[in-house]
């Protein structure tokens, strides 16, 4: 059984000591796949290196993340913009990311979010390349900036969905992205377990780590890593009352259609 993580920092200097034996767990869990997201210019390079000494199994995303929005956003942008040709050269995979709004600690730079993030969504819609979104405490200002550009876009995900029934109806209404779902559908106190099966069909699930943060039950507060999916899995696979299996089959389906691999 075979599936992928679709969200993971294992550019992070968490992992700087035994990065190479993560990896090594996480495919021998059974993860077929990791894609991984930058935050700002730095993290864009450093993960382009990184993804290139594991072709077929680590794939780029290059962006500015909502709270590494400050007031240098427009440098960082211009030179973002440069690195989006390379996920082209590879073997495909690439994506956007990650970016949204996030409005949970400050909103300081509230304006300069909601640019810097409509910018890396017309840059979706030019290169045609996915979109990896975060979101926090700003889904009625997401969701109107996605809907101008939505016939365009070619889609993507909404990483770490923790949302209600109504929130997740609303961010379906975009058809060609899907919901990332990770450490947080185990926790005890989640209501995503009844959520999700209300109202999001399997085709519109993928799974995800977030890794270092959002460890599921039961490591719960340790360093999450990727091989930690399959907690997730196993949760997703007794919430729609389908095996395992099914889940993995399906959302590695998904994720072939929203980022284009096999
Ligand atoms: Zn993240």
């Amino acid at each position: 059984m075979e599936w992928i993580d679709t969200h993971c920092h294992i550019d992070g200097e968490e992992f700087d000591a035994d990065r190479e034996a993560v990896l090594e767990r996480a495919r021998e869990t059974g993860v077929s796949k990791i894609f991984v997201p930058a935050i700002d210019l730095a993290s864009s390079k450093r993960i382009l290196t990184l993804c290139q000494q594991y072709p077929d199994y680590l794939y780029p995303m290059v962006g500015l993340h909502p709270e590494e929005v400050r007031a240098d956003w427009r440098e960082q942008l211009t030179a973002i913009k440069q690195l989006l040709p390379l996920l082209r050269e590879g073997a495909g995979g690439g994506s956007i990311g990650e970016v949204g709004l996030d409005f949970y600690w400050s909103r300081e730079f509230e304006q300069e979010q909601l640019e810097a993030f409509e910018e890396q969504v017309r840059w979706s819609v030019e290169t045609q390349l996915p979109l990896m979104i975060h979101c926090r405490k700003a889904q009625n200002e997401l969701v109107s900036i996605i809907k101008r550009y939505a016939k365009e876009l070619p889609g993507g995900v909404f990483h770490c969905f923790t949302g209600n029934e109504q929130e997740a109806r609303e961010l379906l209404q975009f058809d060609r992205f899907v919901l990332g779902i990770g450490g947080v559908l185990t926790f005890k106190k989640s209501h995503l377990p009844e959520v999700l099966p209300a109202v999001v069909p399997l085709d519109r699930l993928v799974i995800e780590t977030d890794a270092p943060y959002m460890a599921p039950v039961p490591m719960r507060g340790q360093r999450n890593e990727p091989a930690y999916t399959r907690y997730v899995l196993q949760r997703l696979a007794e919430a729609y009352g389908v095996t395992e299996q099914v889940i993995a089959d399906r959302t590695s389906a998904n994720v072939a259609r929203v980022f284009g691999v096999k």
